[in-house]
């Protein structure tokens, strides 16, 4: 069986430029998607795709990559979004501003791109929406109030949206990945890393790649009936979503 798309669709990554994000685009550019990603810098995606700027914290700069993405590919029929942050703190050391800041940037952000593009979806009768959250915001984790608050925000958005638009031929789901090597995980300590490790079933993190081959599932036609649906891509560690 060929993973060709059968008939390429406008797709839009946020964070698109680095790590998991880039691996998606990667992933939707080899199966034949017109894919558009987004970077701060408005540069550094990769090859086959076109790279915009967007700041997803500011709704004008989000108007602005929308209407390059669709100017170039056409309406977007398929959203992935995933640019994210973390800042991690124990909650007793951990400040409003970093709290709000987090939230802002990855559900807000999340959030603003979705609205942009829900309006062409509902107009063609057919959209995917992949939220990126993460194990961590249902299973928790220490230091990570913020991200794991925002992470589990999405699964509302994503329960919403299907209620609200599922009948409509839009489907809206998160991808909740466990630890994955990229420069988010790189930047924790070595015997943070190996604790992890410990508690992860299959032992190791993953690539992003294997993120990227399910977020390409849930887009796919194939997974039309799969809406509201929280897919953990965590090698065991949250079990129970
Ligand atoms: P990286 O830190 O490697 O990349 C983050 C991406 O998000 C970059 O493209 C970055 O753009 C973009 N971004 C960050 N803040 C903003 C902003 N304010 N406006 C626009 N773009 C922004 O992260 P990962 O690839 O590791 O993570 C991608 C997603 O996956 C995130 O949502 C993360 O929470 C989630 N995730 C990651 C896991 C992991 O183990 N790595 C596990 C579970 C979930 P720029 O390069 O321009 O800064």
């Amino acid at each position: 069986m060929s993973d060709a798309t059968i008939e390429p669709r406008s797709v839009l990554i946020t964070g698109g430029n680095r790590g998991i994000g880039r691996a998606i685009a990667e992933e939707f550019v080899r199966r034949g998607d017109r894919v558009t990603v987004t970077s701060r810098s408005g540069k550094g995606g990769p090859e086959g795709a076109l790279t915009v700027p967007a700041e997803v914290t500011d709704g004008e700069s989000l108007d602005a990559a929308i209407k390059a993405a669709e100017d170039a590919h056409g309406p977007i029929e398929v959203l992935v979004a995933n640019a994210g942050v973390t800042d991690d703190q124990l909650l007793l050391r951990m400040s409003d501003d970093s709290f709000e800041t987090v939230l802002d940037t990855n559900l807000s952000g999340s959030f603003r791109v979705v609205k942009r593009v829900i309006k062409s979806m509902m107009r063609k009768k057919k959209g995917r929406i992949v939220l990126v959250g993460s194990v961590v915001g249902l299973y928790g984790s220490p230091g990570q109030v913020n991200y794991a608050a925002s992470k589990s925000g999405l699964v509302g958005i994503a329960r919403a949206i299907t209620r609200e638009l599922g009948s409509r031929g839009i489907t809206a789901n998160v991808i909740a990945p466990g630890y994955v090597d990229t420069e988010m995980t790189a930047a924790l300590a070595d015997e943070v890393q190996a604790g992890y490790k410990k508690a992860i079933p299959a032992g190791r993190f993953a690539a992003p790649e294997e993120i990227a081959r399910v977020a390409a599932f849930i887009a796919s036609d194939d997974a039309a009936y799969i809406s509201g649906a929280v897919i953990p891509v965590d090698g065991g560690l949250g079990m129970g979503h």
